[in-house]
């Protein structure tokens, strides 16, 4: 569902990416690892168009993305992102938020954003939050606001970059579970994340970024526990 092919990108003279090949499949769980610089979050912006590529080829849904305003805003409005920081509107309720964009992107009446936006909440856990303002709640509540936020688009993939990583530990647990009952259920993510037991227990696939380039990727156990590559047996260590 998602196709880069050779993706090559530069700011200024240096090199970030230099010619990824990866695919996502519809359904697949895929997580990104690797050194602080990597490129993960490079790599999540150009999927959703907040960064163009310098070379090489991206398709979501079958699209060639030709960064004309009319594709931008079509790619964005299928793919749901979620970042570190919350990045929720904070002189909006909570069900304010969770409608602005369904109403104003996609059109749909007040109505029925509103009850999009309930089964949503409730499905996060939050429907007793729907008036509340973000400031006032905790950030793996905020976290999961911003979940159902991007769930209302009804995405074709999530793309999370490292979600729980502003969070105090005992809110992580909250946030990581929301994400996986979503992969259970069969949504198609892209997930930066250091959660190794997260990556461990739904990934698909984890990919190693290393260098600008894919050092590793397999399914979890291969990756983790069996590294082919110099770069991965090296990353891997630093993290016990
Ligand atoms: P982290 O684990 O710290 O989040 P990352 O793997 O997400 O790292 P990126 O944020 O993608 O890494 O950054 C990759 C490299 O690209 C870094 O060296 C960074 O300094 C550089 N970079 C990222 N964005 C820009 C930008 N807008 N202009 C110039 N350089 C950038
Ligand atoms: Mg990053």
């Amino acid at each position: 569902i998602v196709h880069m092919e050779n993706i090559v990108k530069r700011f200024g003279r240096t090199t970030v990416l230099d010619g990824i090949d990866l695919d996502v499949h519809q359904g697949e769980v895929v997580t990104l690892i690797g050194p602080s610089g990597a490129g993960k979050s490079t790599l999540l912006r150009c999927v959703n168009g907040l960064e163009r590529i310098s070379d090489g080829r991206i398709e979501v849904d079958g699209q060639r993305l030709s960064y004309s305003e009319a594709d931008i805003n079509r790619l964005r409005a299928h793919i749901g992102m979620v970042f570190q920081q919350f990045n929720l509107f904070p002189h909006m309720t909570v069900m304010e938020n969770i409608m602005v964009a369904q109403r104003e992107v996609l059109g749909r009446s007040a109505d029925e954003a509103r009850e999009r936006g309930e089964t949503l909440l409730e499905r996060v856990g939050l429907a007793h939050k729907a008036k509340a303002y973000p400031g006032n709640l905790s950030g793996g509540q905020q976290q999961r606001v911003a979940i159902a936020r991007a769930l209302a688009m009804d995405p074709t993939v999530m793309l999370f970059d490292e979600p729980t990583s502003a969070l105090d530990p005992e809110l992580v647990g909250e946030v990581l579970d929301v994400m996986r009952t979503l992969a259970d259920e069969g949504m198609t993510m892209m997930v930066v994340t250091h959660e190794m037991r997260f990556a461990r227990n739904v990934a698909d696939r984890i990919v190693l970024l290393a260098d600008g380039g894919i050092a590793e990727q397999g399914p979890p156990e291969q990756v983790l526990d069996s590294p082919s590559s110099e770069r991965g047996r090296t990353f891997l260590e630093e993290l016990l």
